[in-house]
């Protein structure tokens, strides 16, 4: 993929086009067409000769993101997209409007194989790791598509990021370029269901990213039930690394909580939480968990998740309910899914 232009970096692409015997400064150009002005074709760039467009248009293809359907939310103007990719598979984004500014939610990869009980993402399986360019460009379109500057990312739509963990930390050297949108390191969530190595790895960067862990459980029994990487990393080894990564970095970890009525929501549930929490640098967000047609979770009660949250505080732990978003147009966590590519394969648009 050496061709994909939008995944690399100013130097990568200086070298690539001296290989050609193209001018360095036109690098320079190219890179801020791309990830400043956000083109999405060459024919945009208009101070680069035509006869040049050519060349680099057959010579380095531009894999975008096209907009196939936009829904937006009646109840809070979150939007949804569903975008093509360049070979025709399909992923979504989300777009959220907060009072800090606006948030995209973006993919990693077509569709997920971590296969977690209660995600969408992961029922269609999964088709293929996005190169960073790709997640660029959900992130390009959409903001090209809202004419206002999105200041936040969270790595947390369809997808293992860290099952993709090469593409997405290309991903977040371009995005955070000061060449390209410049966007703060500290305003980007990545979010993981575990990978114990990946997560060490990470740590030896030192980024000021927010870690997000998908817990969902307490205890080795209930997780493996429900998310399948614990069989290979378990509750503990997870934590003790995220321990780690907070104890290095400083940077205070997100832990996220589906709430799933009468499967791991009891005050037990709470005090094994708080006990495997106790004096980790952490944040706890409860969601209560998002309907999936496919799966028989159902959400825990509002007096539940009030429970399990003065639960988690009164043993020091903080803890939040997280605000819906985007609920009619299925783009709350974990409902982000492939619906789209399998209607295609069948033929019934
Ligand atoms: N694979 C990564 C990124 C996906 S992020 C991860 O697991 O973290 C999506 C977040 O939504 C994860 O925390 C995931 O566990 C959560 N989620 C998945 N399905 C959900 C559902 N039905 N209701 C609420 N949250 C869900």
């Amino acid at each position: 993929m050496s061709r994909d232009i939008l995944s690399m970096t100013l130097e990568e692409m200086t070298q690539a086009f001296a290989d050609l015997g193209i001018q360095k400064f036109r690098a320079g150009q190219i890179y801020e067409w791309l990830h400043r002005h956000l083109a999405c074709d060459y024919s945009e760039m208009t101070n680069i000769p035509k006869s040049l467009r050519d060349e680099l248009s057959e010579k380095f293809p531009l894999y975008n993101c096209e907009i196939e359907r936009k829904q937006v939310s009646k109840l809070d103007s979150t939007v949804k997209y569903l975008f093509r990719l360049h070979d025709g598979d399909f992923v979504e984004s989300v777009v959220m409007k907060y009072k800090y500014g606006y948030t995209i939610c973006v993919s990693s990869q077509v569709g997920c194989k971590m296969g977690c009980a209660f995600c969408a993402s992961t029922l269609g399986g999964f088709k293929r790791s996005l190169y960073a360019g790709e997640i660029l460009s959900q992130l390009y379109r959409a903001q090209k598509d809202i004419g206002e500057r999105i200041s936040h990312i969270v790595l947390m739509g369809m997808g293992e990021p860290l099952d993709n963990y090469d593409n997405v930390m290309r991903f977040l050297a371009l995005v955070t370029d000061e060449k390209g949108l410049n966007i703060s390191m500290r305003n980007i969530s990545l979010s993981t269901c575990g990978i114990v190595p990946k997560i060490e790895e990470l740590l030896k960067r030192k980024m000021q990213l927010t870690l997000s862990i998908s817990l969902h459980a307490p205890s080795n029994e209930l997780r493996s039930r429900i998310m399948p990487i614990n069989k290979k990393y378990d509750v503990d080894k997870l934590l003790a690394a995220c321990r780690k990564y907070a104890a290095e970095t400083s940077r205070r970890i997100s832990f996220e909580y589906a709430m799933l009525s009468g499967i791991n929501d009891s005050d037990e549930c709470a005090r094994l939480l708080a006990s495997k929490l106790k004096g980790m640098l952490c944040h706890v967000n409860l969601i209560p968990v998002n309907e999936v047609a496919e799966s028989p979770f159902k959400p825990s009660s509002p007096e539940r998740v009030e429970r399990f949250v003065s639960i988690l505080s009164s043993n020091g732990i903080n803890a939040t309910v997280r605000r819906k978003l985007g609920s009619d147009i299925d783009a709350s966590c974990g409902q982000l899914r492939l619906k789209e590519n399998k209607n295609r394969e069948k033929g019934d648009e």
